[in-house]
This record gives C-alpha cells, structure tokens and sequence, in this order.
C-alpha cells in the first residue's frame, strides 16, 4: 500500500500537504496542520506546540469550519445585551426621579420669578421702535 504518497490534507487550509510538511496532533491524532498554515494562522505557536497539543484541541482553531462551528462571541453579545438592559431597568427609575426633579425645580422658579419677559413688554418696545423709524 502507498497511500502516503497521495499526501494528507491540512486541517486549517484543507490542502492535499506532503506528509514531511505536516505537523501531527499527538493528543487527538487526527488532525494536522501545515507549516505554513501554523506560521500564517498561528504565530505565537510553534510547530512543537501543535504537536503537544494542536489549535484545535486548545479551542484556539481559527479555520473557517471551526469558526463556524463555535461563534462564543454570539453567546458573549447575548449576555452583554442581558446585562445593559439589567442595567437600563435599574437605571430607568432614577432617570424618571431626576427628570421629575427637574420639572419641579423649573415649576418652582417659574414660580420665584414670576413671568419677568411678557409678550407686551416686547410688543411696546417693538412699537416705540417702529415709531421712531416712521416718524
Ligand atoms: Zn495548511
Ligand atoms: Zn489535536
Ligand atoms: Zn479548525
């Protein structure tokens, strides 16, 4: 049997890859990945590491199957969303106490003041106006 020389796909970019050019999983054994996929995709990981444990058993894998397959971040925009509308129900009461705080603090000082510009006191300086220019 020489099944070898057809070669073995590489888990992250799926390419028929030599079998030299891989590098095997020792903790799943199933997957591989390429050298150059690992220097691309995974810089921060040597080819050692992906032996010990590969992208895919560490949770880390970043191929397009996987990415798909997870999405954590779906789950994480879910609980952000839980917890700003936690916090909007806390929040709103407070706002409607402020809001209605206001109010009366504009009712009240109305009410000090009294109305101090009326529309007549405008309409006669207008008025005083227009004389002098007519006249
Ligand atoms: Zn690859
Ligand atoms: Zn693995
Ligand atoms: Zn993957």
């Amino acid at each position: 049997m020489h099944t070898a020389e057809k070669g073995l796909t590489c888990h992250q970019c799926k390419n028929l890859t030599d079998k030299v050019n891989l590098v095997f999983c020792s903790k799943c054994t199933k997957k591989r990945y390429c050298y150059d996929c690992i220097k691309k995709w995974y810089p921060e990981t040597t080819s050692e590491e992906v032996q010990a444990a590969c992208p895919f058993c560490m949770e880390n894998c970043n191929c397009k199957a996987c990415l798909r397959v997870k999405r954590p971040s779906d789950k994480d925009e879910n609980v952000k969303l839980k917890q700003l509308q936690y916090l909007l129900l806390k929040v709103l009461p407070v706002l409607r106490d402020i809001c209605a705080e206001q109010n009366r603090e504009l009712e009240v000082e109305t009410a000090v003041r009294g109305v101090p510009v009326t529309e007549s006191d405008i309409t006669s300086c207008d008025a005083s106006i227009n004389e002098r220019i007519c006249w």
